[in-house]
């Protein structure tokens, strides 16, 4: 069994270092156990967190321990009265090429619904942290505009295409052309704006004529500086992710101290500002299932998946996914289907 533990906690931006590569033996599954092939493991902006032991909402990754992360995987061997070998699951197994469970947490898969990996993205935590985020605290109306950070990737481009479906204008914000091109054409945006460019705040104010009623925050940093002046009164922020700040240590943002201009904006203007965690929304889950898959299926909601091959690169994958080299949902095919 391969495996990728945590070998030292990040200053800054991780580096290949901080990854350490174990090779041990498989082993066999005890009683009410199974053994478990991984198939896909989920690359997800929220692993740099479990790196960092500062406070969050969920216990960081130890030293030496295995790196966290959502997986697919086929069982292999079962003395588990609930599956058989073949099964098609989904685990939290980890950065890792085999796992034992006791079943705890697993959820079947259906190979005949939807391609496996799927289950990773956008009918996974991704796709339904964009359904709950958007449609219990952005409440989107027809008409208004949704604007999206990150809009090319696992939660963004469900967040923009949900909106369309509910009768909004969805603007995209993307890096680069091609992710901009990617989002307009091919999800079906109805505009967008490339932050790495140097007219951004103007490309976005074009984008939105109207202003902003609904943000939701995947980046932060200058995204966030350019959206601001653009939220229209009672506009609904659902802070889902702040990915251009993960690698910035507790000094990165020296003064000027902007918050109280912010504070004004937010209650001049009368703002919604709500961060979560999607788990919050656990008891959405099923509609999520059911809307997600319809969606899929009249071709109203499209996705985009970007494959790594072989586990060894999870963590320059990993690396790149902070600084936007990933282009869909980043997924590492860890052994063939
Ligand atoms: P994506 O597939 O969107 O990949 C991350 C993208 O973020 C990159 O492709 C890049 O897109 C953008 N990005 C990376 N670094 C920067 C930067 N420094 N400045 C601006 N943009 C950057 O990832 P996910 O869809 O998985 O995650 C999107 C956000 O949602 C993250 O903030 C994540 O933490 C959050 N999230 C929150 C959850 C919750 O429960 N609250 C659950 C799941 C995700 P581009 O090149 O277009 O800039």
């Amino acid at each position: 069994n391969r495996r990728i533990v945590l070998a030292s906690r990040p200053v800054g931006a991780p580096s290949p270092d901080d990854f350490r590569f174990e090779d041990g033996p498989v082993s066999e599954p005890s009683d009410g156990e199974l053994l478990l092939q991984i198939l896909y493991l989920s690359l997800d902006p929220y692993m740099r967190g479990r790196m960092s032991d500062a406070r969050s909402y969920a216990k960081p990754v130890a030293i030496g321990d295995v790196m966290e992360g959502g997986t697919v995987a086929r069982v292999i061997r079962s003395r588990h009265p609930g599956y058989r070998e073949g099964d098609i699951v989904l685990s939290h197994s980890g950065w890792q090429s085999f796992a034992l469970s006791d079943g705890t947490g697993l959820r079947k898969l259906d190979a005949q619904a939807a391609p496996v990996s799927t289950a990773l993205g956008v009918l996974g935590m991704p796709g339904f942290t964009a359904y709950a985020g958007l449609l219990t605290i952005g409440q989107p109306k027809p008409g208004e505009t949704v604007v999206v950070a990150a809009a090319s990737g696992a939660v963004g481009s469900v967040v923009g295409q949900i909106a369309r479906i509910k009768g909004a204008r969805a603007v995209g914000i993307a890096g680069g052309a091609d992710k901009c091109a990617f989002v307009r054409d091919e999800l079906g945006f109805d505009a967008v704006a490339d932050h790495r460019a140097a007219d951004f705040a103007a490309q976005l104010a074009a984008a939105c004529p109207e202003g902003i009623d609904i943000y939701f925050e995947n980046v932060g940093g200058h995204v966030w500086d350019a959206v601001f002046p653009l939220l229209n009164d009672f506009a609904r922020i659902p802070v889902c992710g702040l990915i251009a700040q993960y690698n910035a240590g507790p000094d990165a943002y020296p003064g000027p101290d902007r918050l109280p201009s912010m504070m004004r904006g937010v209650l001049s203007r009368s703002l919604l500002i709500r961060g979560f965690i999607q788990r919050e929304f656990v008891d959405q889950r099923p509609a999520f299932y059911r809307e997600a898959a319809e969606w899929i299926a009249s071709g109203r909601l499209r996705y985009k998946e970007d494959f790594v091959d072989g586990l060894d690169r999870a963590p320059e994958a990993f690396i790149g996914l902070l600084e936007g080299r990933n282009f869909g949902k980043l997924v590492v095919r860890v052994a063939p289907e």
